[in-house]
């Protein structure tokens, strides 16, 4: 099935889908559209702001997806690590609320706004761990689902030391992170992260908030009903205390995710009833069916017709 080409905006769009804290970039359209790990952004100006979350359990955001550091007396674990050039900036932020080193670095999946620090981390002395699949597709290279942008396969020094396939728990002193998979929603290699004493929820990008909708990787074994399947694990799992850090945008709590799993039905019933009229993906795309949701989600058109184009192709098995 053809697709259509989109512009370098939506590139960019892709790649940090949901990055509330990211100033809106304006690339000029392009035939060729902006390679993933090449985004024009300027990383000397991004300030890591850190909110503590009680339990040696902090939440870093700077640009990219959101990092969740969890102290012990032995190390340090994070979730996510943004892009590479940040790597000293966020080293410095968590030496500012731990004296241990980072051992372990956690993907929640493998877009390279949470995984471009990979490498220099590890060159550190972490262990990268993520999904099987996470590594898989890293090591292959990747096509954006909406551009066709095509990503090459990772350095081999920059891909995970360990994977694994439904779950594994890493034990530190004194605390635990619990990982499991959770198949085919933002990607087919989601990971999310649960530190039972802080109640700390990482979610990776199956929760991603801010000014614009979440990303569904379509290309990559993403599907909107993952996405929603997801969420409902994830409100199964909080309750009111749980503090819940999205793969982009503000801490949450439960009463928010369950405003955006409100969000994310709404538009996957919205796209489904224009489907139901046979209609094609740029018809559906020119029906705007969720111009209603627009202005709460701050999503811009463009941003909005991406997210239809995603669902409608979740819908059809795409
Ligand atoms: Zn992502």
């Amino acid at each position: 099935m053809k697709r259509p080409v989109l512009a370098a905006a939506a590139a960019v769009f892709v790649i940090f889908a949901g990055g509330g804290a990211l100033a809106q970039p304006a690339p000029a359209p392009s035939t060729t559209p902006a390679a993933p790990s090449a985004p024009a952004l300027d990383f000397s100006k991004v300030v890591i702001k850190t909110t503590d979350l009680g339990h040696r359990t902090y939440m870093l955001e700077g640009l990219g997806g959101n990092i969740t550091v969890a102290a012990a007396d032995d190390g340090v674990l994070m979730v996510d690590s943004q892009f590479a050039p940040l790597h000293d900036k966020i080293k410095a932020a968590v030496a500012a609320v731990s004296d241990q080193p980072i051992r372990f670095v956690v993907n929640t999946h493998f877009h390279g706004d949470h995984t471009g620090g990979d490498a220099a981390f590890a060159k550190d002395g972490a262990q990268i761990i993520a999904q099987i699949n996470v590594r898989r597709r890293l090591a292959a290279g990747t096509v954006n689902s909406l551009t066709g942008a095509k990503t090459p396969p990772a350095d081999p020094a920059a891909l995970p030391s360990r994977s694994f396939d439904k779950a594994l728990t890493i034990a530190m002193k004194g605390r635990a992170a619990i990982l499991r998979y959770f198949p085919d929603a933002h990607t087919d290699g989601d990971t999310y992260v649960w530190f039972p004493d802080a109640k700390v929820l990482s979610t990776g990008d199956i929760v991603s908030v801010g000014a614009r909708y979440p990303n569904v990787d379509v290309a990559n074994g993403g599907n909107i009903k993952g996405m929603i399947a997801g969420v409902d694990a994830f409100l199964a799992l909080a309750d009111d205390d749980t503090k819940i850090v999205p793969g982009h945008g503000p801490l949450m709590d439960k009463a928010a995710l369950a405003d955006y799993r409100a969000m994310l039905v709404q538009a996957r019933d919205l796209v489904a009833a224009q489907i139901a009229l046979k209609k094609s993906e740029d018809d559906v795309v020119a029906a705007k069916p969720l111009a209603g949701l627009d202005a709460k989600a701050g999503a811009t058109p463009q941003g909005s017709a991406n997210f239809v184009r995603l669902i409608y192709r979740s819908l059809q098995g795409g």
